[in-house]
């Protein structure tokens, strides 16, 4: 199997050097040429799989130039009992007889981030040998919290690779801090950075874009690379769990083969929610596809009306890795519902970045209204899901998991509809554990209170576990305390790295 650009679509490579680029020199994004279609006796046999090898089946499809060994390799180092907490890795939760909760969150970093960003490193460093590259990688990540303990936790002592993290100072929890400066790991690099999520981003930006700089680095056998959701490496990998939730749910009785479910995603840059639109097109059975927003409602405007426009606030709200206002992967659903029109991809991305806007035509609002619905909420709304669910399930959602909840009751009280559904659960509410606990406990209970506190306050009112990784965190060692200034980023990647000039 090929893969396009969505801005070109003669520009045709194969998935190890769509995985090594990341992105398409024309600035596009790699598709695979075409959707394998899996078949109901597929479900049935996945039933009786463990989720490993659901992986390898999913992922053979797609990564033809891997050989099956490599892809198992590849999972085994990835799904294992030393990285995730439970042995399904992506366990469906029922709350009731119509909804289920796929927790995403049991791996090492405590959200859905972790089930692609523990894979990409081995998917990467195997497409560098395949692609004859012999640079060590590195790769550069800004985050505004999830992202970057994720892509740590995933390169972390993976060999032939370095990862540097930039941070905004003042831009991310407590939890979330804690996260990244006690991360271990003989090649990592962590930096506070004296600025917003945008300076730490525009500044990873420039490091990308300066060629010099990338000369430099190639003189010292260092080639750059990206972690970020755009690359097909992170995507193809969140395409598996769909699969394998509806394999649970047939096995569970919960369905029977062949029915169609609804999915919800608490949604930002639309990677999570695009997989599952790939997994429709492959042949799963389902309904409707449920995009749900925070204030940044964006893409709640562009399902429902067709217009993409980013020129408005940027809302800071209690579920955080959701505050996004350009969903990138969005481009790859223009692209295919579009027929592959990648003129038109290119026309939509260029009045993006000059008139912050672009209108599609009436032919795609109608496709995109057919398979998606899209809604979203403010914070009190999402704090009083996690209240309600709390109180008559007693089953705790963090907040960005809450937000789905959410707009799921709006679906259905929109259309009736009865469809079973999965909504995706995509944090622990031990991560978001301070807003968690705003939304069902009195404010006094939580005054004065660190962050460990709160943790063993969540865990003793929802009785559920505190992962290991987040508890941990209090004994660990503090290991990085660098602190820079925008302009001083190319500096910090110099030293850690250890760049010889001459
Ligand atoms: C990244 C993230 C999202 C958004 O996922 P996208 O693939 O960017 O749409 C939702 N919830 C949590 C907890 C996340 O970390």
């Amino acid at each position: 199997m090929l893969y396009q650009s969505t801005r070109d679509k003669n520009m045709l490579v194969k998935s190890a050097q769509a995985i090594k680029l990341g992105i398409s020199p024309d600035g596009g994004l790699f598709v695979p040429q075409d959707k394998p279609k899996l078949s109901h006796d597929v479900f049935e046999k996945f039933s009786t799989m463990s989720y490993n090898a659901r992986a390898i089946e999913v992922l053979k499809m797609f990564l033809t130039d891997f050989t099956l060994d490599e892809i198992k390799e590849c999972v085994d180092q990835a799904y294992n009992k030393e990285k995730f907490e439970t042995e399904n890795i992506a366990p469906v939760y029922k709350l009731n007889d119509k909804i289920y909760f796929l927790e995403l969150w049991h791996g090492p970093t405590c959200a859905f981030k972790d089930m692609a960003l523990q894979i990409l490193p081995h998917l990467l460093t195997k497409s560098i040998i395949k692609t004859g590259e012999d640079k060590e990688v590195v790769i550069l990540v800004a985050t505004s919290g999830d992202t970057g303990k994720a892509a740590l936790e995933g390169f972390k002592d993976v060999k032939g690779t370095r990862i540097v993290v930039f941070y905004p100072e003042n831009g991310v929890s407590e939890i979330q801090k804690l996260q990244m400066i006690t991360q271990e790991g003989s090649n990592v690099g962590v930096a506070a950075v004296d600025g917003n999520f945008d300076d730490a981003q525009n500044g990873v930006k420039m490091i990308f874009t300066d060629n010099e700089y990338q000369a430099l680095l190639e003189k010292n056998h260092f080639s750059l690379s990206s972690a970020n959701s755009i690359n097909w490496g992170r995507l193809v990998p969140q395409i598996i769990y769909y699969f394998s939730a509806y394999a649970d749910l047939v096995k569970n009785e919960e369905i029977k083969l062949g029915e169609k479910i609804n999915i919800v995603v608490p949604t930002g840059n639309f990677g999570n929610i695009l997989a599952a639109y790939y997994a429709k097109e492959m042949g799963l059975p389902v309904n409707k596809l449920i995009c749900a927003s925070n204030e940044n409602n964006v893409l709640t405007e562009f399902i429902n009306k067709g217009v993409y426009d980013r020129k408005r606030n940027f809302k800071t709200t209690i579920s955080p890795s959701m505050d996004i206002l350009i969903s990138s992967n969005l481009e790859r659903l223009l692209f295919d519902i579009t027929g592959n029109d990648d003129a038109r991809v290119r026309q939509y991305m260029q009045e993006l970045n000059e008139k912050g806007k672009y209108e599609v035509h009436d032919v795609t609002k109608e496709k995109i209204s057919a398979l998606f619905w899209a809604g979203y909420c403010n914070d009190e709304a999402t704090s009083s899901a996690i209240k309600e669910i709390e109180s008559e399930y007693s089953y705790v959602v963090d907040t960005h998991t809450a937000v789905g909840k959410n707009v799921y009751d709006q679906y259905v009280e929109a259309t009736g509809d009865k469809t079973k559904t999965i909504i995706v659960s995509t944090a622990s509410p031990f991560k978001f554990n301070h807003s968690v606990l705003t939304a069902f406990v009195d404010e006094e209970e939580l005054k004065d209170k660190n962050e460990f506190e709160l943790l063993d306050l969540l865990a003793v009112k929802s009785g559920q576990r505190i992962p290991k990784s987040l508890a941990q965190l209090k004994d660990k060692e503090k290991l990085h305390n660098i602190k820079c200034k925008k302009e001083e980023m190319k500096e910090v990647v110099n030293d850690i790295l250890r760049l010889i000039k001459e």
